[in-house]
This record gives structure tokens, sequence and C-alpha cells, in this order.
């Protein structure tokens, strides 16, 4: 079966260290994969769907490396007080925050918390979204931490040919009320890092490092146990105070290190020097009000290679859409376009360790790829809020295409 995608004003292959556009571009896509890249729209080829992509923009599928997806009840309660001036800190303190999705989620059947992923999922797909993470998180037990994963496990199945799911474990979340830190630390490392592992329901394992929460030391111990069963590590680090996040990524060797609005010199270095991707998440810093953003000079400089992700979760980032992340990169963190766009896509694909499949236009990977009704890249943070995706295509299938006017 052969698809070609014809004279795009602009495919954005983001091969090589910028966007790599090739102007009037055409995508010849075979069995699932790019096959070929050409310069013109002059040739036919026997056989195949042609689908016309004149006066748009081709590219990858965007690619979210950090979202908690599964989740029940809503938290707008939570955002108005912040509006009030309340932190998270106080909010987590008075029962409120995570905790509040925790109860909710425990209450929430397998098959309520599975239809309420997929809708969500329907709409990170009309978004461009072709390959997403998810984290469990909101169970905080073994009996819910695996029932949420078992809700990935199937939202995996029955999209399998519309978006990839990758999955990973967070029971190290929060410390649910009815336990000390200590014996829930006990319960992660005995009980359900060996029940995930064994039952292969997750590719990663995540830890909230901070010091009011997971501690550098707590994090450590947590990570290298699910290192030990298989599970990559990957970590929350220095998203509301310094807590020696980063450096706990370098000393792992984590695949990823996540928000880093506080992280030390030390920090950024060892993640530098262990390879560590810093995932960065825009929405969330507006979500909380934060002033602060990521040294992105200093990891600039360093050399590190920045993703983005939407942090999609119902307390603290409700933005699921990548455009408007990409336009939060920008807007916010003083991210070039350039650095979105490739944070959004194949950096983003290289914290999922998908790299070799996903992430650029390029012989040989799967044709995950977007069609945007404009001329031009740039406007995709330009026309802010707007979706402008009008076909959605996973391994060479049309999975989404907006409904003719
Ligand atoms: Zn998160």
């Amino acid at each position: 079966m052969t698809t070609v995608i014809k004279n795009a004003s602009q495919l954005l292959t983001l091969t090589g260290k910028n966007l790599g556009i090739v102007e009037n571009g055409s995508v010849i896509i075979n069995d699932g994969k790019i096959s070929t890249i050409i310069q013109n729209s002059k040739f036919k080829i026997q056989n195949s769907k042609t689908i016309d992509a004149h006066n748009c923009v081709v590219m990858p599928g965007f690619i979210d490396c950090h979202t908690h997806l599964v989740f029940a009840g809503t938290r707008e309660n939570e955002f108005s007080m912040r509006l009030e001036g309340k932190t998270y800190k106080q909010i987590l303190k008075s029962g409120g925050g995570i905790l509040q999705t925790v109860r909710a989620t425990r209450q929430a059947s397998e098959r309520e918390l599975f239809k309420l992923a997929q809708s969500r999922l329907d709409q990170l797909i009309k978004w461009g979204t072709t390959t997403v993470e998810i984290k469990s998180g909101y169970g905080l037990d073994t009996a819910n931490e695996l029932k949420i994963l078992r809700v990935i496990k199937k939202l995996q199945k029955a999209n399998q040919n519309r978006i990839t799911i990758i999955s990973t474990f967070m029971a190290a979340h929060a410390v649910p009320p009815d336990i000390t830190k200590p014996n829930y630390i006990k319960k992660i490392i005995k009980e359900m890092i060996p029940k995930v592992a064994h039952a292969k329901l997750a590719q990663f394992c995540d830890v909230f490092c901070e010091n009011f929460v997971f501690n550098a030391t707590d994090s450590k111990k947590i990570l290298l146990t699910a290192k030990k069963f298989g599970l990559i590590p990957k970590l929350h680090a220095d998203e509301i105070e310094s807590s020696g996040g980063a450096e706990i990524a370098g000393q792992v060797k984590a695949i990823s290190a996540e928000h880093l609005l506080y992280p030390s010199d030390k920090g950024l270095k060892a993640m530098k020097k262990n390879n560590v991707i810093a995932v960065l998440l825009p929405g969330t810093t507006m979500f909380l009000k934060s002033k602060q953003i990521p040294p992105i000079d200093k990891m600039r400089k360093l050399g590190l290679t920045i993703a983005l992700g939407s942090d999609y979760n119902p307390g603290t980032c409700m933005i699921y859409q990548m455009p408007i992340i990409i336009a939060l990169g920008c807007l916010l963190y003083n991210l070039s376009l350039t650095e979105a766009i490739r944070g959004a896509t194949i950096n983003s694909a290289k914290a999922l360790g998908l790299d070799k499949n996903i992430g650029t236009i390029q012989k040989g990977k799967d044709a995950d790829l977007i069609i945007l009704d404009v001329p031009d890249f740039r406007h995709i943070p330009y026309q802010f809020g707007k979706n402008l995706v009008k076909t959605v295509i996973k391994k060479g299938k049309v999975v989404y295409s907006v409904p003719a006017k």
C-alpha cells in the first residue's frame, strides 16, 4: 500500500539541527513507513493514494512525553484557590491537590477511567499528537496503581492503530494519608515495583522528587530499585524548589528529568554527562502562576537536549494541545520556535527512547505525520489556541481529518 502526501508548501523533516524545511515537498509512504522525500510535485506513482497538501505544512506528529491523562474528577476549586494566592504546598497540606484526584480515582472503576481517558485521547489526536506517555500516580496503593496501569494497557490495545501510548509507573507521586512515608516507600519497593514489572505494565518509573515529598535520597532508592526490575528511571525534578533532583537524574542515569525550574548547576552538569533529556513543561508554569522559568541559557550552553511535554493533569495543567505548549515554550521560556518544535517532536521522542522510529520525516521511520492548514510553520504559535491540524496520519493511515466544509 503506497500513499503520497503531495506538494506541501513546507515539509518540516526535523533532520539535522534545525527544522530541515523542504519547500514544495512530497512524502511517499510504503506500508506505514516513510520511503522517500521529494522536492517537487511533478511525479506520478501508479496505484497509490494521494493526499494533497497544497498550501499546507507537513511535519511529524506531536509527541507528548509527559502526561497524567488517566484520572477521575476535576480540580477547578484548586484553580480558584491559587487565584486567591494559595500555594501548591498549602493546597496539598489541606488535603487538596493530588490527594483530591486520588480520592476520585480510587472510587472510579476501571471502565469509568477507561472511558474518561479515551475521550481525552480522542481530543489529543485531533490536535495532532501521535504518541503520548501516560503516568499512573493517582492510586497510591497497590490495587489502585495497578488498576490505573491496566487502564493504560487497555488504552494501548484499543488505540494501537491511532496513537502510540507509553506507560509510566509513578506511585511515588505523593504520600497517601493512611500510611507513613517510610512505610509507603517500602511498599513501592517491595510490593509495587515487582508486581508492575512482572505484569509488564510499565516501561518507565517516575518519582516526584521534592524535599517535601520524596527527597533526593528517597527518589534515588526508588529509581534504583525500579532499574533493577527493568523499569527505566525518569523524575519530576526541582519543580517547586531546588531539591537535588537533577543530580539524582544524573546519578541513576535517568532517561529524562522533568520541570527543572530550580536545578543546581551541578545537577545540570550531571544531566549533561549522563545524556539525561531536559523535559520542560511550560503549561504548568502558566497554570501555577510561577514567576520562575528553567535556566534555558545554562541548558543551551551545556548542550542539553530540551524536550517539551504538556504535563496534562487535572490540577496543575489542563492543557493537552501541543501547539499551545509550543507557543508557551516560546512565550514563557524564551525558546526559539525551532527549539520548541524540535522539543515537541524529535526531542520528545528521545525522552521516550523512541527516536529511532519517530520524531522526524526520514526514510525508514514510521509515517506518523500531521498536515496543518497553513502555508508556514510560524503560524503554530502565532495562531495561539486555534487548532490548525487538518489531517493526522498514524503509521501511514489517516486517523483524523477535519470534516469538509
Ligand atoms: Zn507531571
